[in-house]
C-alpha cells in the first residue's frame, strides 16, 4: 500500500489550498496502518475565516443564472471522472474500503450525483401564480438560504460530501464543509476540482479538524443560515443543539438499525445472497446496511445455514487487491468497539454461527459475523454495531415480523423479501423508515431521496427533495388593482 500525498493543505478556503495553524494529523491507512498523508488542521478562527469567505462570495453566486451554475456542476462531473483514479487512490488508502466498491459504488455514485445537479440546477421553480384574493398576484420565489455549514463522516467521504454540498451549490448557497478528520483527502481534492470547474472562490470551503474543536465552532457559527449533519445520532443531537442556540434550521443524516424482514414465500437464495451483501458493504459501515434480519420460523434454519455458509466464503483482506470483498474497519478503536459488542453477544442469548473473530492480517480487520437467536433487549439487536455483523431472529406471523422491524428507536433504511404483493404493500406501508426495498436492500440512485425518520434523523439528501433543505420559500403578494383607497383599509381606519 503506498502514499498517496506526503504533505497536503489542510483546508481549502476562497479557492486556494491553506496551510492552517492547528495540530498536525496523520491519516492512516487502517488496512496496515501506514501513514497516507500529514496534515495540519485547522483552528476555530480558521473557520471564522471560512465563513466569512463563504458569506462574501453568497450574493454572487446566488444571483448566477440557473444555466450559469448547471454549467460549473457539469464542468466539475467532467473534471471528476478524469480524475476518477486519484479519487479510488485517496478513498481506498483512507478508508480501507475495497478498490471494488470505491470503483463500482462511491466514484461513479459521487459523479452521477453532481451530474444530476446539473440538471436539476435548471429546473428549480416557484409554485403559486394566481389570484388567490382577487385584488393580488401570488407568486413563490425560492431564494437560496445562505450559507450552509455542513459536517460528514468517514464512512463514505467522497458519497457524503457531495451528498451534502451539491445540492447546496445547486441551490445557489455558499457553503462550508467539515469533512471527517480520519478521511479528509476526497473532499479537499473535490473542492480543488471545483475551483477548477470556474466554481467562484468562496463558495465551496473546507476546513479539516476534529468534532470537538473545529466541528463544534462550525455548527454553532452565529453566520450560517442552515447546518446540515451526517454521523452519530448522539453527534447529531449535539449538532442540532448547536445550531440552536442561534435558531439556525438543520438536516440530519443519522445512524441506523435497518431491519431485513424474510417472508416464508420469499425466495430464499435470493435473501440469502441479498443479506450477505448488504450486511457487509462497506464492512457493514453503512447506515442502511442490513443488521437486523427477521425470518419466518419456517425458512429460518435454512437461512441461518446459508448465510453463514456464504459469509465464511468472503475474502478479507488488502483493498487495494481487486478480489478482495472484505476490507478492515476504520480504526483500531471501530474494531475494538464492534469486537467488544460481539463478544458480548452470547452473554445476552445470541449464537455466534461464523466470525466473531478477527482474522490474523496487520490491519484493523474483522470477519463477517452472524448471530442467531439474539434477544429483543440484547445490545447488537439493539445498538448500531456499524461492523460487518448481521443478527437473525425468527418471527411468527406477519404481525410480529412488522412489529419486530419496528421495534427500534431508528428509522433509516428496511426491506421485505416476499413474492406476495399484498405483504409487500402492507411492509412498505407499516415499517417505520426513510427508504423500503421490496426483494433487495442498498441500492440507492440519485433521482431519488435518501433520509430517515426517528432518531435517523430528518430531512433528504439526493434528489429534487433535498433542494428543500437549501431554499427558503418567499412569498410575493402583488397589488393588481392600482387602487390607493382600499377596501381592506376600512377595517383599520374609518375615512371621515
Ligand atoms: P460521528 O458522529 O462520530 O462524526 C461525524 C462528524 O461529526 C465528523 O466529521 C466528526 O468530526 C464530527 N463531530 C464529532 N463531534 C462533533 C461535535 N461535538 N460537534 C460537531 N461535529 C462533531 O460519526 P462517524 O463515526 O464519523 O460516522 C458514523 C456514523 O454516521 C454512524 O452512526 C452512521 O450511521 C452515520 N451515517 C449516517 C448516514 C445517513 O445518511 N443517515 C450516512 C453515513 C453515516
Amino acid at each position: 500500500m503506498t502514499a498517496v500525498s506526503a504533505a497536503v493543505a489542510s483546508s481549502w478556503i476562497n479557492g486556494a489550498p491553506v496551510h492552517t495553524a492547528g495540530p498536525l494529523h496523520t491519516v492512516i491507512n487502517p488496512a496496515d496502518g501506514a501513514a497516507v498523508a500529514q496534515l495540519s488542521l485547522a483552528t476555530p478562527a480558521d473557520v471564522d475565516i471560512a465563513v466569512a469567505s463563504a458569506r462574501t462570495a453568497l450574493p454572487e453566486w446566488s444571483r448566477a443564472t440557473p444555466a450559469q451554475r448547471s454549467s460549473v456542476l457539469a464542468t466539475l462531473a467532467e473534471l471528476m471522472e478524469a480524475n476518477a483514479a486519484v479519487f479510488i487512490a485517496e478513498e481506498v488508502s483512507q478508508t480501507g474500503k475495497p478498490v471494488r466498491l470505491a470503483t463500482e459504488f462511491d466514484v461513479p455514485g459521487s459523479i452521477d450525483n453532481v451530474a444530476f445537479f446539473a440538471g436539476a440546477a435548471r429546473h428549480l421553480e416557484g409554485k403559486a401564480s394566481a389570484e388567490y384574493s382577487g385584488d393580488h398576484t401570488s407568486s413563490i420565489r425560492r431564494e437560496a438560504v445562505g450559507v450552509v455549514a455542513t459536517i460528514t463522516p468517514w464512512n463514505y467521504p467522497l458519497q457524503m460530501a457531495v451528498w451534502k454540498v451539491i445540492p447546496a451549490l445547486a441551490a445557489g448557497c455558499a457553503v462550508v464543509i467539515k469533512p471527517a478528520e480520519l478521511t479528509p483527502l476526497t473532499t479537499l481534492t473535490l473542492a480543488r476540482l471545483a475551483t477548477e470547474a470556474g466554481l467562484p472562490d468562496g463558495v465551496l470551503n473546507v476546513v479539516t479538524g476534529a468534532g470537538h474543536d473545529v466541528g463544534t465552532a462550525l455548527a454553532g457559527h452565529p453566520d450560517v443560515d442552515v447546518v446540515t449533519f451526517t454521523g452519530s445520532t448522539p453527534v447529531g443531537r449535539k449538532v442540532m443543539a448547536a445550531a440552536a442556540t442561534h435558531g439556525h434550521r438543520t438536516q440530519l443524516e443519522l445512524g441506523g438499525k435497518a431491519p431485513f424482514v424474510v417472508f416464508d414465500d420469499a425466495d430464499l437464495d435470493a435473501a440469502v445472497q441479498g443479506a450477505v451483501a448488504a450486511s457487509l458493504i462497506n464492512s457493514g459501515q453503512d447506515c442502511t446496511a442490513a443488521t437486523r434480519a427477521i425470518v419466518a420460523r419456517d425458512l429460518y434454519d435454512d437461512f441461518v445455514a446459508g448465510v453463514g455458509e456464504v459469509m465464511s466464503s468472503i475474502v478479507v483482506g488488502d483493498p487495494s487487491d481487486p478480489d478482495t470483498d472484505l476490507g478492515p474497519l476504520i480504526s483500531f478503536a471501530h474494531r475494538a468497539k464492534v469486537a467488544g459488542m460481539v463478544e458480548r453477544a452470547p452473554g445476552q442469548g445470541g449464537r455466534v454461527v461464523t466470525g466473531g473473530v478477527a482474522p490474523e492480517l496487520p490491519g484493523a480487520f474483522y470477519r463477517p459475523t452472524l448471530i442467531a437467536d439474539v434477544a429483543e433487549d440484547s445490545e447488537v439487536y439493539r445498538d448500531e454495531i456499524f461492523g460487518p455483523v448481521l443478527t437473525v431472529r425468527a418471527f411468527d406471523g406477519d404481525d410480529d415480523a412488522l412489529r419486530q422491524a419496528n421495534d427500534t428507536d431508528y428509522g433509516l433504511a428496511a426491506s421485505a423479501w416476499t413474492r406476495d404483493v399484498y405483504r409487500a404493500q402492507r411492509a412498505s406501508r407499516e415499517i417505520k423508515a426513510g427508504c423500503v426495498w421490496i426483494n433487495d436492500h442498498i441500492p440507492i440512485i440519485s433521482e431519488m431521496p435518501h433520509g430517515g425518520v426517528g432518531a435517523s434523523g430528518f430531512g433528504k439528501d439526493m434528489s429534487d427533495y433535498s433542494f428543500e433543505e437549501y431554499l427558503t420559500i418567499k412569498h410575493v403578494m402583488s397589488d393588481i388593482t392600482a387602487v390607493a383607497d382600499k377596501d381592506w383599509h376600512r377595517t383599520i381606519f374609518i375615512k371621515r
